[in-house]
This record gives structure tokens, C-alpha cells and sequence, in this order.
């Protein structure tokens, strides 16, 4: 299984040496292990979350050597101004983006206000949109780099119950791949990931017990049962390290199975 948290190499060559990396929603969840894993890998991370105490300690916890906190709602544009001058001024220039905030609603689309579906546009698309308007200038000027979009499952399929959030999903796809094809020939390669269930705050509120979700999880998750956030992580690493120097555009599901099909038994 993998370890809850990503420890520092103490030698040898990270997959992201060199790299300055901001992260958008890393005080927790997905975006925390990315930014914990980016670091360990060598890369400069600068996290960035709306949670500024839980922001602030964790960016503490990995050292200031490696990490800076920075206060960023994704909706605000003067919010991304402010943040990728911080990050410069304590980094230099900037060369990956991980698109990660993003919130969730349960509502069947009938029920749900329409202050509501726009909030969750404002967030999950509209802050995504705006982290890549932001940030490709920058990046390109400083040689090229990667983008990673949060989509979900939920960005290829449909799903009862949370209408707004996927529909900004499949948003989410279709600016990665427009923003692939644009950004390509200035050394930006930006590709998506798609996770089913994941165990964090999002799909796991607090006072839910881990043993309801694995239940659930164990029907409808062939791999049977939810991901962790470190294993998003690791995908989100290698769609940012060379390792992946040739994809760009793409999906990428990490959903246990869940969406190869349904079982009978
Ligand atoms: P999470 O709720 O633990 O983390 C989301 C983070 O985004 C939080 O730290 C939150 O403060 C931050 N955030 C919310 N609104 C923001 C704003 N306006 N500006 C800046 N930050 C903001 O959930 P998570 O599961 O870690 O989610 C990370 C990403 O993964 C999200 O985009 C989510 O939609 C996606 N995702 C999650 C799952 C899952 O099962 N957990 C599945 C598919 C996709």
C-alpha cells in the first residue's frame, strides 16, 4: 500500500529537479499529496488553497526550502495576479501548474438553484480557465513545462446527484484539450486526470466511517475499493516529469476500474 505521506529523497535525482510548481487547493486531499510528492521529487512547490492555516502548516511541514504557501481562490483573477508573483519572487520562474480545487454538490439537476450550478462553474471551470490563462505566458517564458487539470470520472460519464459538477467536468476536458493543441508548439504539454472515487474530505465528510465507503466501494469498483489520494498524485507526477514527454491532450482515468463496466455478480 502506499505510504499516507511522501518523505523527502535523501539522494539521488528527482523526477521534477528544477522544476517550480504551483498547486491550486493543497492545504488537503489530492492537492496535498501532490504538493508533498512534487516536493519530494525535487521540485520548488508553491501551494495555494482558500484553507489558509491548513495551507500554511503543511507548507511548514516541507520546509521552506521546498514549499511556500500562498493564499489563492481560483475564481479570482486578481487572486492568480498575486499568487504567480509570490511564487516568482520566492522560486523563480514558474514551469507546471496542477489545476486540483474543486468542490462538490449533490443535487438532481431539477433541484438544484442556479446559484448553486454557477458557484460550482465558478470553481471547478472557471478556475481551471483561469489558472491556464494565467500561468502558460509564464511558463512558456520560462522554456515550457507541464499543465495537469483535475477532471473526474464523472468528466466522461454521467452520474445522479451531481449534475453541475460533472457537467463542469466535461468542461474541464474540453479546455485541456483545446489548451493542449494551442500550447503545444510553445513546450506546454497539458493533460487531465479523471479520478473515480477518492478517499478524501470531498467524497468523505467528516463523521463518515471509512468502513461505509469501502462497503460501497467493494459493489461498485471492480479494483474494489476507493483510491487514495496518494496514488493521484503519482499519476499527476508523471503526467508532469519527462516521463510522459510525449502525451499531451489526454484523459487520464484512475477510477479502480469503475468505468471498464458493470458486473453481474
Ligand atoms: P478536497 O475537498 O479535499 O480538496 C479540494 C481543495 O480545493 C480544498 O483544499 C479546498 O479548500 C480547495 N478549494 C475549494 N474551493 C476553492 C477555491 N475557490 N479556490 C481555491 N481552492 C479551493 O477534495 P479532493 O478530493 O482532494 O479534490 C481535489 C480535486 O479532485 C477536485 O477538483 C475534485 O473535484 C477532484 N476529484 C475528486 C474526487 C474524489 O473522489 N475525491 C474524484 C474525482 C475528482
Amino acid at each position: 500500500m502506499w505510504l499516507r505521506t511522501f518523505k523527502a529523497r535523501e539522494y539521488g535525482m528527482g523526477k521534477l529537479d528544477g522544476r517550480v510548481v504551483v498547486v491550486t487547493g493543497a492545504a488537503r486531499g489530492q492537492g496535498e499529496q501532490e504538493a508533498r510528492l512534487f516536493a519530494a521529487e525535487g521540485a520548488k512547490v508553491v501551494l495555494t488553497d482558500v484553507l489558509d492555516e491548513q495551507g500554511e502548516a503543511l507548507a511548514k511541514e516541507i520546509g521552506e526550502d521546498r514549499a511556500r504557501y500562498v493564499h489563492l481562490d481560483v475564481t479570482s483573477e486578481a487572486d492568480w495576479t498575486e499568487a504567480v508573483a509570490a511564487a516568482k519572487d520566492a522560486f523563480g520562474p514558474v514551469t507546471g501548474l496542477v489545476n486540483n480545487a474543486g468542490i462538490l454538490r449533490f443535487n438532481e439537476l431539477v433541484s438544484t438553484p442556479l446559484a448553486e450550478f454557477q458557484a460550482i462553474v465558478q470553481v471547478n471551470q472557471v478556475g481551471c480557465f483561469l489558472g491556464i490563462r494565467t500561468l502558460a505566458p509564464e511558463i512558456e517564458a520560462a522554456g515550457g513545462g507541464t499543465i495537469v487539470n483535475t477532471a473526474s470520472y464523472t468528466a466522461l460519464t454521467g452520474m445522479a446527484g451531481v449534475g453541475a459538477y460533472a457537467a463542469t467536468k466535461h468542461a474541464v476536458l474540453g479546455l485541456t484539450r483545446v489548451a493542449a493543441v494551442e500550447l503545444a508548439a510553445k513546450g506546454i504539454r497539458v493533460n487531465a486526470v479523471c479520478p473515480g472515487a477518492v478517499d478524501t474530505p470531498m467524497s468523505r465528510p467528516e463523521g463518515v466511517e471509512r468502513s461505509a465507503v469501502d462497503e460501497l466501494y467493494r459493489k461498485l469498483v471492480p479494483l474494489g475499493r476507493v483510491g487514495e489520494p496518494e496514488e493521484v498524485a503519482a499519476l499527476a507526477l508523471f503526467l508532469s516529469c519527462d516521463d510522459s514527454s510525449y502525451i499531451t491532450g489526454q484523459p487520464f482515468v484512475i477510477d479502480g476500474g469503475w468505468l471498464a463496466g458493470v458486473s453481474l455478480f
